[in-house]
């Protein structure tokens, strides 16, 4: 209180709320706390004097301000600070962050606060052994391996097994792939360290080449980013497969969306992926000159960024893929066919002399030309018409090739590129996944780490960011069903009163997006189906016609350009049209494919072997496959499992955008925290009872605690007369005793808390706080 005072002191003994308009005096008389409001502009203003009677926004303000702040950072779990509102969340985490704290529990959910600096002493094996040996590892301060250490220990489940997940979102930056990584090595030292001498040997090897995975596949996926440095541009779900002893026997890995534009494509002050730099500064001479790359070559799609940016990871790369067993001759091959990308880049054309020709070569791209086609083993010319020239089907056996314009042999140059990218990184997927992946057999559960993509709202959206927004809806509906409509229908069921805590259900949103029978999602693809022509305006005429009745859907009067706005949970997105039709069909042209099929290159020549032509031309009778449904499909998978898994969410936060080290900004943490619902989460988690306890149950454990043996014996807790009426004046007496001694005792004089707010008894079950519970076990350990 002491400071609380000072603080007062040093305001004149009054607060102002917010708005500027409203104050309010305390006074500390007696030992009473007198609260009167003020209306009007301080004290010189008419002032009109309440006696407790603040208006409720007054009040949380207050309460906010009155805060112990001294004693802010010292709060583990957020939902033991008092009120819980966004501010007073903001400033426990800000006061912690101050204190070098990073992580805090906000009920179920870690939030993990980015140091943007190196922490060497809070990941060392001393400390994984350390919550790995705790008899309660939640006692000690939270840390990401308290969660690591619950999933393992759930794994094995007192009644049966549970595979879990591990769910780690939110923004660019905010410090998702550091913390899969960090759990990775977690689970390798923990699932290794039980194992026995003799198998050391295997787990060792596993562990390195599960870990191993991870600087290959940020090489291929991630680049340096405006928001990150090394910002990864895919999603991951990664499940270590565990035997029946909870070891580590395999992994495998499941990737996203891989944003393939970046290949040809780069923001300002953006850069392409890793890999290619990595080349550029660590390939061999030999290896430069077999790339056709001299210290001085500049390449279009090889943008320098203003940051600095480790580069120097070419041998650490090349270095696990051999690990994995990626042969030498194998990386060759990737490599030549990457500098191949890096030449094609250079590529340009100019405007025809005779409108009826192709269009030609520009002088300066002959030799990227003779360089892509060397290195991709190609034919030159085959290369050059694939670029420049049209297939058009003539007759059912005759194809016409007809001259691209100057924009589309642009866009067919891109294509060529995106569609190798992405075929080698899956490719590399593919081997990482045989390489680590254990035998059916040998394995009985996993435990899944979630790395995706968070929320994204920029300047211009389009078909990426809905895709990615879509996951993070489904997201969080998972994450409201798992947590609060679970428990909100579990108080339902069990006949108990209970002040709902409004949460935000994302139901229409996702109906927006992929409910039947018409949503954006169908009415997308049913566009690319037509397959005409796409049109922005009418598109946009479709939807409103179709979408207008949904809340979610809204539009920006004043916007020149084709748009839709959707209301996600986590804020209002605005989506350009233009482009995302097209975007939706990535379409390749069947000639490209065939071309690649030609190549010399038995390995890129592999990759397009079994290209199923059909689907991804669009041309074909088949199903017109478009991103959004491959993206649905493949998420409705990944969601399929995470409902059959416990889940553990931890909430990255990114507190400053400039990645500077030690820096809370308060504005961009609050937008953050609103984003994932986080004041929600915490006040269900409080005002809950997390624990729920069926009454035989609750009486075999604590049943001792009565002092009499005897009633035991007497009754049968699984019998027949085991119903409320009989074991709940039993569970009861339990509880008042445990609750009178513990008002008695002296040292807890100040923390008693009303019965209610510990303890609710329901039909069948008993629904207890955490508090509650370590109480019963206290006084069971003593009773014992
Ligand atoms: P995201 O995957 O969410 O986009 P990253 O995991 O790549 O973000 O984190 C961005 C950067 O933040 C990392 O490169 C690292 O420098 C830093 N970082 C994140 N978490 C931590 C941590 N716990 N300790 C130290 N640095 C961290
Ligand atoms: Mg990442």
């Amino acid at each position: 209180m002491a400071s609380v005072k000072k603080k007062l002191w040093e305001n004149n003994g009054t607060f102002k709320s917010n708005d500027g308009i409203r104050t309010a005096s305390l006074n500390f008389e007696k030992g009473q706390r007198t609260i009167r409001q003020h209306k009007g502009n301080g004290f010189k203003g008419k002032t009109k004097t309440h006696h407790q009677s603040l208006d409720d926004s007054l009040e949380g303000e207050l309460r906010a301000f009155l805060i112990d702040e001294g004693a802010l950072h010292t709060y583990d779990d957020l939902t033991k600070v008092n009120p819980v509102t966004p501010t007073t969340v903001l400033k426990c985490l800000q006061a912690r962050y101050k204190e070098k704290v990073f992580y805090t529990q906000a009920g179920c959910t870690l939030v993990a606060l980015n140091p943007f600096q190196p922490i060497p002493h809070l990941y060392t094996l001393d400390v994984m052994r350390e919550y790995h040996c705790a008899s309660h590892p939640q006692e000690f301060k939270p840390h990401i391996f308290i969660a690591a250490e619950e999933a393992y220990r759930n794994v094995q489940g007192q009644v049966e097994p549970t595979n879990q997940s591990l769910v780690v979102s939110g923004e660019s930056g905010a410090g998702k792939t550091w913390t899969s990584r960090c759990l990775m090595k977690y689970y390798a030292i923990v699932a290794a360290s039980s194992s026995s001498p003799k198998c050391q040997d295997t787990v060792e090897r596993i562990e390195k080449r599960v870990l191993d995975s991870n600087p290959i596949m940020e090489a291929f996926g991630n680049a340096c980013t405006l928001r990150n440095n090394n910002s990864s541009r895919f999603g991951k779900y990664i499940q270590l497969q565990l035997n029946r002893s909870q070891l580590l026997v395999g992994a495998s890995v499941q990737t996203y969306l891989l944003e393939k534009t970046r290949v040809a494509f780069q923001a300002a002050n953006e850069r392409n992926f890793h890999i290619f730099y990595q080349m550029m500064k660590g390939g061999t001479l030999e290896q430069r000159r077999d790339w056709r790359m001299p210290c001085d070559q500049w390449f279009t799609w090889l943008p320098i960024a203003d940051k600095t940016v480790e580069e120097d990871c070419f041998e650490e790369t090349t270095d696990a893929m051999t690990h994995l067993g990626i042969s030498k001759g194998k990386q060759g091959h990737i490599f030549q066919i990457l500098a191949g990308l890096l030449h094609l880049g250079n590529v340009s054309f100019c405007p025809p002399t005779n409108e009826s020709q192709p269009c030609d070569l520009q002088e300066k791209s002959k030799e990227s030309l003779q360089n892509t086609a060397d290195l991709l083993q190609i034919p030159e010319e085959l290369l050059l018409s694939g670029l420049r020239l049209r297939a058009l089907k003539a007759g059912k056996q005759s194809v016409l090739l007809k001259p691209c314009s100057l924009a589309e042999c642009s866009v067919r140059r891109d294509c060529l590129a995106k569609v190798i990218y992405a075929h080698v990184f899956d490719w590399l997927v593919a081997f990482i996944n045989n390489s680590i992946c254990a035998d059916t057999s040998s394995w009985c559960n996993f435990i899944g780490i979630l790395d995706v993509y968070g929320f994204e709202c920029f300047a211009l959206n389009n078909l990426e960011q809905l895709c990615i927004n879509y996951a993070n809806e489904k997201l969080q509906q998972h994450f409201v069903a798992h947590y609060m409509k679970a428990q909100q229908e579990e108080y339902v069921s069990e006949g108990l009163e209970w002040s709902f805590v409004r949460y935000q259900d994302n139901q229409c949103c996702l109906d927006l997006i992929e409910g039947s029978p018409t949503c954006v999602f169908s009415l997308l693809n049913e566009e690319c189906r037509l397959n005409r022509a796409s049109d922005a305006k009418q598109f946009k005429a479709r939807l409103e016609k179709e979408l207008s009745d949904n809340a979610c859907m809204s539009w920006d009067k004043f916007s020149m350009q084709p748009h839709f706005t959707v209301s996600h949970y986590a804020g209002k997105v605005c989506y350009q049209i233009e482009g995302m039709m097209e975007k939706n069909k990535d379409p390749v042209p069947l000639e490209l494919i065939h071309m690649l099929q030609k190549s010399q290159d038995s390995l890129l020549q592999g990759l397009f072997a079994q290209h199923n032509i059909e689907m991804n031309s669009g041309r074909g009778h088949g199903k017109v496959v478009t991103v959004v449904s491959k993206f649905k499909n493949s998420l409705e998978s990944l969601m399929k499992i995470l409902h059959s898994t416990t889940p553990h969410y931890t909430r990255c936060i990114k507190p400053n955008p400039d990645c500077r080290p030690l820096t809370f900004q308060k504005e961009e943490v609050i937008v953050q925290l609103e984003a994932c619902g986080i004041v929600e989460t915490i006040n269900i988690s409080a005002a809950g009872f997390p624990i729920r306890i069926p009454y035989p149950s609750f009486l075999q454990r604590y049943g001792l605690i009565l002092n009499s043996r005897m009633w035991i014996q007497s009754i049968n807790v699984n019998g027949p007369e085991a119903d409320k009426d009989v074991l709940s004046p039993m569970v009861a007496d339990v509880l008042n005793l445990v609750l009178q001694s513990q008002s008695l005792d002296p040292s807890n004089a100040s923390e008693t808390e009303p019965c209610s707010s510990l303890v609710h008894c329901g039909k069948t079950k008993v629904f207890l706080t955490h508090h509650m519970l370590e109480l019963l076990e206290k006084r069971r350990d003593r009773v014992r």
